[in-house]
């Protein structure tokens, strides 16, 4: 069994991503572990251990067990950031409500609609509407209004998903009977007393209630996605294992992995030496892509843009690993750079129809295809 470098090094210098101390790689055959779907959290651990010829093994077996479910193909969902105002604080993102530093914006009807009638000429399926979180009532009537608007282009061609946040039950349903079917809340960490270290501890950052919102939106019928960050300041291989079992015990049907970027507007921007560096955020991520592939074969995985932003090739390698969604930017190109959850994020400039037939050529290269007109829903 190789025993990790990095891992080696890590441990001497006392820096993150520990394994724990009882790991020992040699009582765990590595290519038997990589064999099965039901991993316990040891064995998740060996995974998210490998390196070298068994990093590429592993990233291999993210890419079989993706294609002997899903086939090659690729979805996408056209991403609509529809305003960057938030009423939360999260210690690691640009948009939160203390950054006075960043010129808040928010989308007109006509903006909204005219990127959603763009997706649908794209052949995209579907688009996925993000933003800062709000709960007052004009904003929950304005999105059940587009969503509803959104729908009847050509008759409900297009899927909806929805990344806005911790909300009621009720608004919820609201929403998914406007005709919103798909929803993103990353859980960001499944520890407790990491979540902790990442969000201030109050009652608009409580992780009972992120974990609870992922309850309700499932009752609510949506297929219903989470992810974390990797590479956080603090967070070990432990965690990260963890995390894995938590979307297992959820059952969702999507997960959304990306690096951990730091911001230089937030709070935990002060742990930023601290952090695995970039290349290792990277691996990281395409490990736990891996991993989840194997442990849940059938679900919609996104490769995140923050993946493209740590590597050029970034989103390549995490379809390559076992995402199968990617989510071009449809946001106008004026709100953008307004959209500043991290630095330097990748495909800022890029127009519409650039993304499209760059992606078409990246995604040839690696032998998958998008599936153009398609909500590409998780099949029960
Ligand atoms: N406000 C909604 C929410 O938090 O669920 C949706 C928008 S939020 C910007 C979308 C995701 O961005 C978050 O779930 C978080 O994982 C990610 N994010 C925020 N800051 C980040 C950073 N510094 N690096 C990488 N990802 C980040
Ligand atoms: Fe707001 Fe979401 Fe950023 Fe938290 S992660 S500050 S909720 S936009």
């Amino acid at each position: 069994m190789q025993v990790s470098k990095y891992f080696h090094d890590l441990f001497l210098s006392g820096r993150l991503f520990l394994p724990l101390q009882n790991y020992d790689p040699m009582t765990h055959a590595f290519k038997d572990i990589l064999r099965k779907q039901d991993l316990d959290r040891e064995e998740i651990k060996v995974l998210l251990s490998a390196e070298g010829t068994q990093f590429q093994e592993l990233l291999q077996r993210g890419r079989e067990v993706k294609f002997s479910h899903l086939d090659n193909y690729v979805h996408l969902r056209g991403l609509i950031e529809f305003g960057n105002v938030c009423e939360k604080n999260c210690l690691y993102c640009g948009l939160r409500s203390g950054n006075a530093r960043v010129e808040r914006y928010c989308l007109s009807d006509e903006e909204v609609l005219s990127c959603a009638r763009l997706a649908h000429e794209l052949g995209y399926g579907s688009v996925a509407m993000q933003s800062g979180e709000r709960s007052d009532p004009a904003f929950i009537e304005r999105i059940t209004r587009l969503v509803r608007e959104i729908k009847r282009i050509d008759g409900g061609s297009l899927g909806v998903t929805l990344s806005l946040g911790e909300q009621t039950e009720e608004t919820y349903r609201q929403w998914f009977e406007a005709g919103a079917h798909r929803y993103l809340l990353r859980i960001e960490s499944s520890s407790e007393e990491l979540y902790y270290r990442i969000h201030p501890r109050n009652e608009k950052h409580s992780f009972r209630n992120r974990v609870e919102c992922l309850e309700r939106l499932k009752r609510t019928g949506y297929q219903t996605g989470t992810g974390v960050m990797v590479g956080l300041p603090f967070q070990t291989v432990d965690h990260l294992a963890a995390d894995l079992l938590f979307f297992k015990r959820m059952e969702v049907a999507m997960v959304g992995l990306g690096p951990y970027i730091p911001h230089p507007d937030t709070p935990l921007y002060r742990f930023k030496d601290i952090i695995p560096p970039a290349k290792e955020r990277m691996d990281m991520t395409l490990r736990m892509i891996a991993v989840t592939r194997m442990m849940m074969p059938g679900i919609n995985m996104v490769a995140a843009t923050a993946n493209q932003t740590l590597d050029p090739q970034g989103r390549e390698k995490a379809i390559a690993a076992g995402a199968n969604v990617i989510m071009p930017n449809l946001t106008p190109e004026a709100y953008r750079e307004s959209y500043f959850i991290y630095p330097d994020k990748a495909c800022v400039k890029d127009m519409p129809d650039q993304c499209k037939s760059c992606l078409d050529i990246r995604l040839a290269a690696i032998g998958h295809k998008i599936l153009y007109n398609a909500w590409g829903d998780v099949i029960p």
